[in-house]
């Protein structure tokens, strides 16, 4: 039986994120982001759930007991960073391994963002606790932080994340299944729209030389006259 992820939106409401820019609030973006890869599970058939689905706050405590109670055995926290740097850094916790971390990373990467690193963190003063709270009062939940690049990224990030988002999204997706052997199948690519091209085009150099015969000529000769007729085939 496949084990449900959850997929939580960092941010929302009045915490708007600290990795928003002029383009983007960061819990926006990762709205969107969140929102895709759910509609993505739903379509291979693989349980999920989101802890936001709309631009609600979610204090600390109640995003943590929604995830501790959720049931899932995953979770993938969303975010953009901000602080100057630029690539991809996923988090886990220090009591995970980091093989579902550097998977998802390196699907980011696969997809052209370069990676910052995989890490895991713990709190300055207590070595057996995790730092974010969504590592450390989220329960037996294997939780990944997913900072899919900076907002204020003096390199590519900006125009990466405003462009590659949704292929970024996906990866994580793919990666993911690959992870619990789950079917991947890759998403509907819109049909591409073939030019039909048109059996009657009109030759415009055949028509000027033709049109040329017959003002030279005029109707009367005989040459005029197959011009004319050779005008009227081209353009019917
Ligand atoms: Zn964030």
């Amino acid at each position: 039986m496949s084990e449900l992820i959850l997929i939580d939106p960092g941010h929302g409401g009045k915490d708007p994120g600290g990795g928003s820019n002029q383009y983007w609030k960061e819990k926006d973006l990762v709205l969107k982001i969140s929102l895709y890869q759910y509609k993505r599970f739903k379509e291979l058939g693989y349980p999920v759930k989101l802890t936001r689905d709309k631009d609600v706050y979610l204090s600390p405590a109640v995003r943590t007991s929604i995830v501790k109670n959720s049931g899932a055995k995953y979770c993938i926290s969303n975010h953009i960073n901000a602080g100057g740097g630029d690539g991809v850094e996923t988090i886990h916790s220090i009591y995970a391994d980091d093989k579902l971390a550097k998977m998802l990373a390196d699907a980011i990467v696969s997809e052209g963002q370069n990676l910052r690193r995989v890490f895991t963190r713990t709190l300055p003063y207590n070595s057996k606790q995790d730092y974010y709270y969504m590592h450390r009062d989220t329960g037996a939940v294997n939780t990944t932080i997913i900072e899919y690049g900076f907002a204020d990224s003096k390199r590519d990030d900006v125009e990466q994340l405003l462009k590659q988002w949704e292929n970024y999204a996906e990866a994580v997706v793919k990666a993911f299944c690959k992870h619990v052997g789950h079917p991947y199948k890759s998403p509907k690519k819109e049909e591409k729209k073939v030019k039909i091209q048109s059996q009657s085009k009109i030759d415009t150099n055949q028509i000027l030389y033709l049109a040329q015969i017959l003002h030279q000529e005029g109707e009367g000769t005989g040459k005029g006259k197959w011009a004319l007729q050779q005008l009227k085939k081209e353009l019917t």
